[in-house]
């Protein structure tokens, strides 16, 4: 693989840097690595934000010009997402949508779905949530149980969801439903597009170790979605979740990159303020906070080329979201352990350092080796899936 960029790819570079450097909102600059997705009036910002970048042409890039995208090449997707650590943006809000559900409707969405929802993914015009994990349905995801039943050309879904990210924000929710409950257990799932205004849909927030209350319980009782809003076969939804989680874990974690870049950024200049990269400790901290970055990058390279050339991702990209779940962590506990007692303190105190986000970036890495499959579940997927070892 070649890593330098073409001269077109420079052009490129340049535009996107010096459109970022006009059009990144002070009030959001800087929240690049620890930005809220509680708050409704900060969600508000970041989904105009997006917005912005949508009509500049920078959501979507390498998405088909047919679904609304660019079909720009990859080079320059990865440059795009250079460019927004460097001016410290922050990441796309409607990231479930961009990088679960989008490529999901692509490949099993009717014609009506994929006009229906894409543009307004891509706009964030319409924020999506992830309905999948249950009470006793987590890692062992298969074991859902809330239930669809058919009625006529409906739906009637009863059931709760836990863990809900954003769905207190959500205009839509991609759900897992059990339609057979009779069939082994993987069999009599099916995949649903819901919108969360249908009556019959209760969100109760759950206070998280940050302080905040980013996910929630879903309840549902009685709520009717219209069959349309299937997506791929009846009862075969299994199919169409393995989809949205391998995407989760290589597109989340390739858009994720772009806070833990900045956040890195945000390391460094801290030791220099700090008059700490003297210390040999530190520097080797940094030194290998640094090359763990570079690694990253360059296996998310490697999985990028993979989709866009046509493939799909595949169980390697459980490495990227175990890297990163662990580079994040280090980085969060490395800038904690720069910063002294005062980590501790959370925005709104003068006392705060960078305004409260190393305290919240700590508090928030714990659950990076949790989302998007726990650390010794992708263990397993690697151990069984890539290196051929034998099951669980
Ligand atoms: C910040 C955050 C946001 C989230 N957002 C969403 C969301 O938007 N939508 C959604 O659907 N879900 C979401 N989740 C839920 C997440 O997917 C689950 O928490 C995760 O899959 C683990 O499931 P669980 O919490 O039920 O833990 P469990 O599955 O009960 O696991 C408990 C512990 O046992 C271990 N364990 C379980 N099975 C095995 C095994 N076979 N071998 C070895 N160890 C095992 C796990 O690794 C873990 O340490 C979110 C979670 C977090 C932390």
């Amino acid at each position: 693989m070649d890593f330098d960029f073409t001269e077109k790819e420079e052009a490129f570079r340049k535009d996107v840097r010096a459109w970022l450097e006009a059009n990144v909102p002070d009030d959001l600059r800087g929240k690049a690595f620890a930005s809220s997705r509680a708050d409704v009036d900060e969600v508000r910002r970041l989904r105009a934000w997006q917005k912005t970048m949508w009509e500049a042409g920078y959501v979507g890039m390498s998405w088909p010009k047919e679904f609304g995208g660019r079909g720009a090449p990859l080079t320059e997707q990865i440059i795009l997402f250079q460019e927004m650590a460097r001016a410290e943006s922050p990441q796309f809000v409607n990231r479930g949508g961009l990088s679960m559900l989008g490529p999901t409707l692509m490949k099993y969405g009717t014609p009506a779905q994929q006009t229906r929802h894409l543009q307004k993914v891509l706009t964030a015009d319409e924020l999506w949530c992830q309905g999948f994990s249950e009470p006793n349905a987590g890692s062992d995801l298969a074991n859902l149980q809330t239930r669809g039943v058919l009625d006529g050309e409906h739906f009637v879904i009863n059931g709760q969801k836990v863990w809900t990210s954003m769905a207190h924000v959500a205009d839509w929710c991609f759900l897992l439903v059990r339609t057979n409950p009779d069939a082994p257990r993987h069999k009599g799932i099916s995949f649903l597009l819901v919108d969360m205004k249908t009556p019959g849909i209760t969100i109760r927030p759950l206070r998280q170790l940050t302080g905040e209350a980013e996910f929630n319980e879903v309840f549902f009782d009685n709520v009717r979605v219209a069959r349309d809003n299937l997506v791929g076969t009846l009862h075969e939804g299994w199919a169409v979740a393995i989809t949205t989680l391998a995407y989760e874990r290589d597109l989340l974690t390739f858009i994720r990159h772009i806070a833990l870049r900045n956040a890195l950024h945000r390391f460094v200049r801290l030791v220099k303020e700090r008059r700490r990269g003297g210390d040999p400790l530190v520097r080797q901290k940094v030194a290998a906070l640094w090359i763990g970055e570079q690694a990253l990058q360059m296996n998310a390279y490697r999985s990028l080329t993979k989709i866009l050339r046509g493939g799909e991702p595949g169980p390697e990209g459980s490495t990227s979201k175990l890297f990163w779940s662990q580079l994040d962590s280090d980085l969060a506990l490395a800038a904690t352990e720069v910063i002294g007692p005062y980590a501790q303190i959370a925005e709104g105190s003068e006392w705060a350092p960078d305004d409260g986000q190393w305290e919240f970036y700590e508090l928030l890495a714990r659950a990076s080796g949790i989302r998007a499959g726990t650390t010794e579940i992708l263990k397993n997927i690697l151990g069984e899936r890539v290196l051929g070892l034998p099951k669980d």
